[in-house]
């Protein structure tokens, strides 16, 4: 097995990146040195559990915008993991095997606040990281968005469908983004014979959450923890598809040790509107919660759901975990979190 007081030297990685992804699976293998960029964050530290569990060297670069200490606190002092505060829109010189890059703020609230930062991350951020794979010849996976489909007019959508994105909305600077750092994904693909992996996640829940980042399933959660109001945007009738975050890790590293760029969409099928999702709360927390109607966003996408049938038939991945089995799978990280130390903010 890994030995965690092991560090590989760099020639061993240098032998392990060509073994990487083409060990059958279920022979034994030593540990890979991972980057996961964005691993302090919500989806990210679900997956440098993961990595860490099955002995893979994890190495976290994050600057802690959105993402916590907190939520990788459990591996300090394992000898495997090591995080680092840097920002991806500067240049880092790392020796590893994979890199998955996940450094981006991911919800509307963290986006917006900062649009230029936010596509700098995008386009930047990940040019630098596609540049640090390509010296080290490390296979790099992209986890872009269904935003990329924008407001959709293909229903529910395939990864051939190019998508309806307003390129100068508030939203762009995250979408648009992300549309490039899937180019520039390509382009060294392409030009450098890079390996790479593109998964479009949609919405996605689960423990580790940020409180207050305004997205629609940790807002509800909240408020109805709280004893406040659930507050549905417009009509209520717009639809998404709520993924539980361990079927995404498992999709993400199924698509990175397989043989497909992709891209891929990662997301759970079933579609409920957003008065739908408000009853699972109220099932699963507080039948009394009450509903409050506000004005929606502008540029909000009407419906959204993914077609899977790509990861299905490629990966031999599907999601597990239905919205009615997972929503209460985050109620008590969130109880933990509101109620504990005070502390509703998502430092
Ligand atoms: P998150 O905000 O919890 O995590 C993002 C992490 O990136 C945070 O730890 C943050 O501190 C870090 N980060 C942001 N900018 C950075 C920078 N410039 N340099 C270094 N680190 C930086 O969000 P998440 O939900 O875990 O999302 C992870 C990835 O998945 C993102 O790329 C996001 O776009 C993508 N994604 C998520 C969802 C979802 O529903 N959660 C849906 C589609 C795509
Ligand atoms: N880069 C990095 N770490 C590395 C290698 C490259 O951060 O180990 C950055 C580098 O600073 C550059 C970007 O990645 O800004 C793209 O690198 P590449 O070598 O592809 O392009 P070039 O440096 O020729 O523009
Ligand atoms: N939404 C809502 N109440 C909230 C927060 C969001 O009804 O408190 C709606 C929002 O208008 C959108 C949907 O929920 O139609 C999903 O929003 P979220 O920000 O979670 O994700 P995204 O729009 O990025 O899919």
């Amino acid at each position: 097995q890994h030995d965690h007081h092991h560090r590989p030297s760099f020639e061993q990685g240098r032998r392990s990146r060509h073994y990487s992804g083409r060990v059958p699976l279920g022979l034994k293998r030593r540990g890979l040195r991972v980057v996961v960029t964005g691993g302090a964050g919500f989806v990210g530290s679900h997956l440098v559990d993961r990595l860490l569990a099955r002995g893979d060297s994890v190495i976290v670069v994050d600057n802690l915008f959105t993402g916590r200490k907190a939520n990788v606190l459990h591996h300090a002092g394992n000898p495997a993991f090591e995080l680092i505060r840097h920002d991806v829109v500067e240049p880092i010189l790392l020796e590893v095997d994979q890199i998955y890059h996940l450094a981006c703020p991911a919800s509307p609230v963290h986006y917006k606040h900062n649009p230029v930062k936010t596509i700098k991350t995008n386009v930047v951020g990940t040019l630098n990281m596609l540049g640090l794979a390509k010296r080290v010849g490390a296979r790099f996976l992209l986890t872009s968005t269904s935003e990329v489909y924008g407001d959709p007019l293909q229903h529910p959508q395939a990864e051939a469908y190019w998508g309806n994105v307003n390129p100068i909305g508030v939203r762009s600077c995250y979408d648009e983004g992300k549309r490039t750092a899937e180019t520039l994904a390509m382009d060294y693909h392409r030009g450098a014979g890079l390996e790479v992996r593109i998964a479009r996640i949609f919405n996605t829940y689960g423990p580790r959450m940020c409180i207050d980042d305004g997205r629609v399933v940790s807002n509800f959660v909240a408020q109805a923890l709280r004893k406040e109001p659930l507050t549905v945007y417009g009509d209520g009738k717009q639809t998404r598809s709520f993924q539980y975050v361990s079927d995404l890790v498992e999709g993400l590293m199924k698509l990175m040790e397989g043989e497909h760029v992709g891209p891929f969409n990662l997301g759970n099928p079933g579609e409920f509107t957003m008065l739908e999702l408000a009853k699972v709360v109220q099932d699963t927390i507080d039948p009394n919660a009450r509903i409050e109607f506000r004005p929606n966003t502008a540029d909000d996408p009407h419906k959204r759901k993914p077609d899977i049938t790509r990861a299905k038939d490629l990966l031999g991945w599907e999601p597990k975990v239905s919205l009615h089995k997972g929503l209460p799978l985050m109620v008590q990280d969130f109880r933990d979190r509101i109620f504990s130390n005070g502390d509703h903010t998502t430092a």
